[in-house]
């Protein structure tokens, strides 16, 4: 058992005088009169005074400001009088110089056998610090909340739906369009209620971006369905976003725009394009089967010529009707592949070939590794992406006279990597996660002829292939485009 510590010894480190005096806080002791007669060392250097112009000579409402003079005569000596004691009352103390100090003062009576009260000591902290800090997280405090308010207001103001998301997932905050859309009171709605009103199959794209991209990036932007009153599904486009210094209440911070009628016009656009281009594929390839019947005729000429030209213009046509086509096919979902087994170097050796003689202001310059790489693919689908990418090579470049092909073969992956360089007028940052969007041509380039559906057929056809069409780009200095398929082997 631990021995008990020997009191004298225990006595002996503890220096009672010197802890008095050197306290963090001031000690006073009064006569019931008010007059001081004892003061540690700490107070005497908060108050300025020597020991001799203090002691005897001073009471404590002298060191007191005139209201707490009036309130000590009136509440502080009555109460010692019939408590024997006070806690912790606010008052400010006067020093020499006649500046103050905030300070908490508590008292305790001493009292003779008899009862009388003898003495009061007096226990006194500056609250300097404390009212500073005070203040401060009070300024705080109100600058949070008035800022709270502003956007609060600003929020209410907005067509979107504007809300706010703590780190345990509960809704803190979503202005009345939000309570409008889900129509239910504003404190019915809960993240719960939100999800159980997306599109099934949105929800798992959200809950794959929210736990990939909201951890890697700390913002997203997602392209969803959202149940509204009336059981229909309407399209909204969600922004989330993580505050850099985010609080208890906000760990994101979202908005969801409705892109409903963008959605219904894009559609409407397809469907007419759709309807159009199946309308104009039947007589386009009549026109073309009567062009090359016609070819087969003994012609002078000159009309030998002119059916060429016809035809050579036919094609492009039919390359246009078949991009829009395209597109039909893969917004339902219907762009289906045909594999087969081919060596990459011989495709891309055909359609570079193929492509030199469209072209007479650009060198096309291929360098391939050695190696057969075989493939499995749909030979006509990766043939068109290339066909398409260093298209737009040449059609992007025109103050240049190359266009590069590269074709390489990683040893560590396995993968085939195709690069398209060109170095013509480069893509903006703005615009560069823009281009695979159907229809989307920047800004500057609309004077060349496309429909910007190039690299939106391009990347699907990729996606479809398990690969991606990825693209560095400097204003003018050049564009690279680049994508792999993995070696074939048996
Ligand atoms: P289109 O060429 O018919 O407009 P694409 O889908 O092929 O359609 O391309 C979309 C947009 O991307 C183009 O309008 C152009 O602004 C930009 N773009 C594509 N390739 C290049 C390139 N090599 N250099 C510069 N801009 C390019």
């Amino acid at each position: 058992m631990a021995q008990l510590p020997d009191q004298d010894l225990l006595a002996s480190l503890v220096d009672t005088e010197f802890i008095y005096q050197n306290s963090p806080s001031g000690y006073l002791s009064i006569l019931p009169d008010g007059t001081i007669i004892r003061l540690n060392h700490t107070l005497l250097n908060w108050l300025g005074y020597g020991e001799a112009e203090i002691l005897y000579q001073k009471k404590f409402v002298d060191i007191l400001s005139k209201g707490g003079g009036i309130h000590y005569e009136m509440f502080f000596r009555p109460m010692i009088t019939v408590n024997g004691n006070i806690r912790e009352l606010n008052y400010e103390i006067l020093r020499k110089d006649h500046s103050s100090f905030p300070a908490l003062i508590s008292g305790q009576g001493i009292y003779d056998k008899s009862g009388k009260l003898q003495a009061v000591t007096l226990a006194i902290t500056d609250i300097t610090q404390r009212n500073l800090y005070e203040k401060e997280l009070l300024k705080a405090k109100e600058q949070a909340k008035s800022e709270k308010e502003r956007f609060e207001n600003l929020a209410e103001m907005s067509p979107e739906m504007i809300w706010t998301i703590n780190g345990e997932g509960q809704l803190t905050y979503y202005n009345q369009e939000t309570v409008k859309y889900f129509r239910v009171s504003k404190k019915a709605l809960s993240t719960h209620e939100i999800f159980s009103r997306i599109y099934p199959s949105d929800k798992i794209k959200l809950l794959r971006k929210w736990l990939v991209d909201d951890y890697v990036h700390a913002h997203f932007t997602i392209v969803l369905r959202i149940l509204n009153t009336s059981l229909t599904y309407e399209w909204f486009k969600v922004n989330v976003i993580v505050p850099e210094k985010y609080t208890n209440d906000i760990k994101w911070f979202g908005t969801c725009s409705s892109i409903n009628e963008h959605i219904k016009a894009m559609k409407r656009k397809d469907d007419f394009i759709n309807m159009a281009s199946h309308e104009l594929k039947t007589p386009v390839t009549v026109l073309q089967s009567y062009l090359q019947l016609m070819q087969l005729y003994p012609v002078p000429d000159p009309v030998k010529e002119f059916l060429d030209k016809s035809l050579y213009t036919l094609k492009k046509f039919q390359f246009l009707i078949s991009s829009l086509l395209n597109v039909t096919v893969i917004n339902t979902g219907e762009l289906t592949l045909n594999l087969s087994v081919f060596s990459l170097n011989n495709l891309l050796e055909f359609t570079i070939d193929q492509l030199r003689h469209t072209t007479s202001t650009h060198q096309l310059i291929l360098t391939m590794e050695e190696k057969q790489i075989l493939v499995k693919a749909d030979m006509e689908r990766i043939s068109q992406v290339v066909t398409n990418i260093v298209g737009n090579a040449i059609k992007y470049s025109p103050a240049a006279s190359s266009v590069e092909i590269k074709l390489n073969y990683n040893t560590a992956t396995c993968r085939a990597h195709i690069q398209i360089i060109d170095f013509g007028v480069g893509i903006a940052p703005a615009d560069i996660n823009k281009i695979f969007e159907r229809y989307y041509r920047a800004e500057v380039e609309k004077s060349k002829p496309g429909l910007g559906l190039g690299l939106y057929i391009s990347q699907n056809i990729l996606l479809q292939h398990a690969s991606r069409l990825t693209v560095e780009s400097e204003i003018g200095k050049g564009t690279t485009f680049s994508f792999s398929l993995p070696e074939y082997r048996q």
